[in-house]
């Protein structure tokens, strides 16, 4: 059910956290993957590491808000690997601000990397897999946020609700391609993105930094417990396996009950 043996994986913002689990279990699954991410030398050093690992890897720079860096980067791929066959776009920041005082910079910068990276991506992705007649699945990376509402992040929760909607609409649109389009909507993780906002929402709230794990960032939660990399990896292994359209245009929420569909 989880073998990816030889098929050409790639996941954006691989150098860190998230992406960077997901693109050990592809490597483990047996696939070849590229790790894609704004840091060039993290993205290297991140391949380097899975090839010593035993897998198959390789790493590029890429700045997934950037239309010919993508094109680009696909098109490298496509020349040593062949057509991609499983889209993991992951690549995100977080900026956290009352919206009274957002910067417009802010805001566009932040829909740029989760929107149009997205978008981006996709296309690219699209553009290979329909040719091979073999299908592939495209995994779009949004939050308990997709579907909930939190103080101080009015782009990211808006950005991450607008890729259900563009999952949806891949899916429709992909069918015919057995290309299949899934979110995978993660809780609280401890990656460095988190890590970054725990002091930041501390000053924002005046609350102690326990306080924002305890009772903002885990209060929803059945058990008080972050979610895992390896949690988020495993769903995406599974979708990027899953063989046939049954499962398409879905949201699968990994956030130790915080939100229930
Ligand atoms: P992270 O900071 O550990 O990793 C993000 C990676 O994305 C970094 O390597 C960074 O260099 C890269 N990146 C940033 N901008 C980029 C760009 N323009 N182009 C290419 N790469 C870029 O963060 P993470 O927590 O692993 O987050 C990964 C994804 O998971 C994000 O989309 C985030 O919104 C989502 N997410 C995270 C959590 C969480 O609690 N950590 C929860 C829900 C969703």
């Amino acid at each position: 059910m989880h073998d990816l043996t030889d098929k050409v994986t790639l996941v954006t913002g691989a150098a860190s956290g998230i992406g960077r689990e997901i693109a050990r279990a592809y490597a483990r699954a047996g696939a070849r993957v590229v790790v894609a991410d704004i840091n060039e030398d993290a993205a290297l050093a991140t391949a380097q590491a899975m090839i010593a690992e035993g897998g198959q890897a390789m790493g590029i720079a890429m700045d997934v808000s950037d239309e010919a860096q993508v094109d680009a980067g696909f098109a490298s791929i496509a020349s040593a690997w062949g057509p991609v066959d499983v889209l993991v776009s992951n690549a995100g920041v977080q900026v956290i601000s009352p919206l009274v005082d957002f910067a417009f910079a802010d805001w566009k910068r932040m829909l740029a990397i989760h929107l149009d990276g997205a978008f981006l991506t996709t296309r690219a992705a699209m553009r290979q897999m329909i040719p091979t007649g073999r299908g592939g699945s495209i995994i779009l990376m949004g939050s308990a946020h997709s579907h909930v509402a939190s103080k101080f992040k009015a782009p990211y929760v808006t950005a991450k609700h607008g890729l259900l909607g563009l999952a949806r609409t891949v899916a429709k649109e992909g069918a015919e391609h057995a290309i299949r389009a899934n979110v995978i909507c993660p809780g609280f993780v401890r990656t460095p993105l988190v890590e970054k906002q725990i002091p930041e929402q501390a000053k924002e709230l005046g609350i102690t930094e326990e306080e924002v794990i305890r009772n903002v960032m885990l209060k929803d939660t059945v058990d008080g417990e972050f979610t895992t990399v390896k949690d988020i990896a495993d769903v995406a292994l599974f979708l990027a396996a899953f063989g046939s359209n049954a499962l398409t245009g879905q949201s699968i929420t990994v956030s130790h009950g915080w939100y229930m569909s």
